[in-house]
């Protein structure tokens, strides 16, 4: 055993792998994405033996996705600032289990640290507090759970009623998911349809909150979407906000990609509201810089962060108390990975700063990409950009649209110059890019449309 621990081969073999994926950012290769066929790396990697550590290493980056990349403009996972990856990988290495205080005697301080510099940026008072998590889908079922456990005494009695949750029919799918893991199946997701810009009509909450009860539905939550997947579009959170607290249900806000926009004074207005929901789910690893995964989930009422699993794990704790420290209590995860540390890292070093110039670009840029769209005769766009998300497609009269555009997407990413992503908007398809990486700029915006142009004329 005493080889595989070898302190002089970890410093050797750690400075080799740190030089490799250094090379990535001060000389990034010529393609983004290096497509290949699913059932082709199987195969790869079904009969691949690496001759060295630096083979292994080396064959895993040359075969993935190049993040650092300024032509990468797919998911909205950004390319990670290399401190937070440092971070960690320290965590990692450290692999205190987080769960109970001694197992996380300064990742559960510091979690706690960051969640109320976040609640601060939300505007949020003392009473607020949150949990970091593995995710956004995870964080949304999380605080979908303190809203029910609020409302019923589920961990111990099940429920009976027939509850309902509503959301917009262009929240992200994971919404969606959480409620059906929750057991309220197809009626207990009330998807309420969208204006002309992809937001949910706040207008129609009345009605449909009549027609629930109707049926029978008891709605305890009602979310909104800061800002939405396909299209980047943050919804009407004060509409929401008043209609939750006439009717006494839980308001919560999916701010997983656009909460960073805090971090703006030009673009905080579009969170406007914000403030005024139950519980907040923010995602480091979308404009924050942080490698994947780390979620923040806040609450307005500190309190209720205790009720969402009302379960007893007395080996682990020994105090019934409400205690911040064994954050465990209030997470899914019973071993968790010191998450905030890769928020930390960043915001003791670089200042939250960084945050504001990031967030600022990448919007920047959709705003130009925007404006590169509508001046070219070939290209239309979905919808007027509102974050850093832009859905465009090329127009030619006498092609099936639908057709071109995921054919001409397919050929852009076996190219691998670029890698962009699509969507389908009230049934057309859109080509969609994510400006997640802030050293993206003007000339390689204007190239993406080059070459999908000239994609185009082959087709
Ligand atoms: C990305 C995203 C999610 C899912 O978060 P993960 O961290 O990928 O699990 C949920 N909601 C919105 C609005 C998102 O953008």
């Amino acid at each position: 055993m005493k080889t595989y621990f070898n302190a002089e081969d970890f410093r050797i073999t750690a400075h080799n792998a740190v030089d490799q994926l250094a090379n990535l950012i001060s000389n990034p290769s010529d393609k983004v994405i290096p497509y290949q066929k699913p059932e082709d790396a199987l195969a790869f990697w079904k009969d691949f033996q690496p001759n060295s550590i630096e083979d292994l290493f080396q064959t895993v980056i040359d075969k993935s996705t190049k993040l650092h990349h300024p032509q990468y403009m797919g998911h909205q996972v950004v390319p990670p600032v290399p401190l937070s990856t440092l971070a960690g990988f320290v965590s990692e290495f450290l692999n205190n289990g987080m769960a109970v205080y001694e197992m996380g005697m300064a990742f559960n301080p510091m979690e706690r640290l960051v969640c109320e510099w976040m609640n601060q940026k939300i505007g949020y008072d003392t009473k607020s507090n949150g949990i970091i998590t593995s995710g956004g889908t995870l964080g949304n079922l999380t605080a979908l759970l303190t809203a029910r456990a609020k409302l019923t005494e589920v961990w111990s009695e099940g429920h009976s009623d027939k509850l309902a949750i509503m959301v917009s029919e262009e929240a992200h799918y994971c919404v969606d998911r959480a409620a059906r893991i929750m057991g309220l199946g197809n009626e207990g997701v009330i998807k309420i349809p969208v204006n002309d810009k992809y937001k949910m009509r706040t207008d129609l909450l009345e009605s449909e909150l009549d027609k629930a009860r109707e049926k029978g539905l008891k709605v305890f939550a009602i979310i909104g979407s800061a800002g939405s997947t396909s299209t980047g579009a943050y919804e009407d959170l004060e509409s929401m906000a008043t209609f939750a607290a006439k009717h006494n249900v839980w308001f919560h806000v999916d701010a997983a990609h656009g909460g960073a926009g805090l971090f703006s004074e030009k673009y905080k207005h579009l969170l406007n509201g914000i403030h005024l929901a139950d519980s907040v789910v923010i995602d480091f690893h979308k404009m924050m810089m942080v490698p994947a995964l780390a979620t923040a989930v806040l609450y307005k009422n500190g309190q209720d962060s205790y009720n969402t699993f009302h379960q007893k794990a007395q080996y682990l704790w020994a105090s019934e108390e409400e205690d911040w420290y064994n954050s465990g209590k209030r997470t899914f995860e019973c071993t968790k990975l010191g998450m905030c540390f890769k928020v930390y890292a960043i915001w003791k070093i670089y200042g939250e700063n960084i945050f504001t110039q990031n967030v600022e670009k990448l919007h920047e840029n959709a705003e130009v990409f925007a404006s590169l769209v509508e001046e070219h005769p070939h290209f239309e766009l979905a919808i007027k950009p509102e974050s850093n998300i832009v859905n465009f497609r090329y127009i030619h009269s006498d092609k099936n649209l639908n057709e071109l555009n995921s054919g001409l997407r397919q050929k852009l990413i076996e190219n691998g110059n670029f890698y962009i992503v699509q969507t389908v908007l009230k049934g057309k398809v859109f080509l969609r890019v994510s400006l997640m990486n802030p050293l993206t700029n003007e000339e390689h915006l204007y190239k993406l449309l080059e070459e999908l142009s000239e994609i185009a004329a082959q087709l």
